[in-house]
């Protein structure tokens, strides 16, 4: 390290040098921040839920929503998912989010099915750290069972990351899941490491197409279309739903629309909404 630390200095000069050690500092003392607040958000309730629409594009019918996190910490005001997740997962501390995430979820779905709002299907985002454990399937049962939400109402959102896991142990969990009646999908799709030979066996009810793909499609590029095209024609052929993320723009939608993609999420329909403003953008939703 001290080696390193002198080839910097040599190469960048000594004040380039103290720049870097200062930002790396900085960057590892707020991540121990992040990690001793997370802690104590766990134990305090600090979190909350949004839910993102989605919706079918050949009837434009809301078909359900993407459940996020939100957390506004008390000493460190509001921290977004994309900072917290990745400090969570490397802290050790996603497998606890995720539960309080799914038992939230299902706390206020069992609400709205008792208010009659009926036949949606609520994704929640599972990390590779929750995928792999031993007893998730009996976990998620049994919160099923508490709040007596039958199964088919949720989806569960894996990433590409469980590429990286033994297949065969992929394979047998994702076949379980299905068994139980959860839909799987896989998230940010076409950004991880996934290979077509895995998607076959997988056996997966959805892709969602990663945003950064929709983003190119505005640009109109010939290249940038038929990436998108490509992955509506895999899905199709391997007879999966597909879903855009990310869709900003009604020039997106149509483009989408004309690919033959099954479903959208994004801010174009609707930003990610506290349950009360999801019900209302359902009642206002044509
Ligand atoms: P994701 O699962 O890919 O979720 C979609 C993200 O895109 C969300 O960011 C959503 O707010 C954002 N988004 C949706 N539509 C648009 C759009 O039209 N434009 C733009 N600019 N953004 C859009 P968010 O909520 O900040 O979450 C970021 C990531 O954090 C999520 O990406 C997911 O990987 C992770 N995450 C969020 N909640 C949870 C959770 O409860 N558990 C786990 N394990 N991860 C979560
Ligand atoms: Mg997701
Ligand atoms: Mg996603
Ligand atoms: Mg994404």
């Amino acid at each position: 390290l001290a080696e390193a630390a002198l080839f910097e200095v040599k190469k960048r000069g000594r004040n380039n040098y103290l720049f870097y050690a200062r930002e790396m500092n900085r960057h590892a003392s707020r991540q121990l921040q992040v990690i001793n607040a997370l802690n104590m958000a766990l134990l305090e309730d600090e979190f909350s839920l949004v839910f993102q629409p989605q919706v079918r594009i050949d009837n434009r019918q809301v078909v359900g929503a993407e459940v996020l996190v939100r957390w506004h910490s008390s000493e460190l005001g509001m921290v977004s998912p994309g900072e917290f997740i990745p400090v969570a997962e490397s802290a050790g501390l996603i497998k606890a989010l995720d539960a309080w995430v799914f038992r939230h979820a299902l706390a206020q779905i069992k609400q709205w099915l008792a208010m009659g709002v009926e036949d949606l299907v609520f994704a929640v985002n599972l990390s590779a750290a929750s995928f792999e454990d031993q007893g998730l399937l009996s976990a998620l049962m049994y919160e099923l069972e508490q709040y007596d939400v039958p199964a088919s109402c949720i989806e569960l959102e894996l990433t590409e990351a469980i590429a990286l896991m033994d297949p065969d142990s992929v394979l047998k969990r994702i076949k379980s899941l299905r068994a139980a009646g959860f839909r799987v999908s896989i998230d940010d799709f076409g950004t991880g490491y996934s290979s077509m030979s895995y998607l076959k066996r997988f056996d997966v009810d959805k892709l969602k197409i990663d945003k950064s793909f929709i983003d190119d499609l505005a640009s109109g590029e010939p290249e940038d279309v038929a990436i998108v095209k490509a992955m509506v024609q895999l899905a199709k052929a391997l007879n999966i739903d597909s879903i855009a993320e990310g869709v900003e723009t009604e020039q997106q939608w149509h483009s989408l629309a004309e690919l033959g993609c099954d479903q959208v999420q994004g801010y174009w329909c609707a930003k990610p909404l506290p349950a009360k403003d999801f019900i209302a953008f359902l009642e206002s939703w044509e």
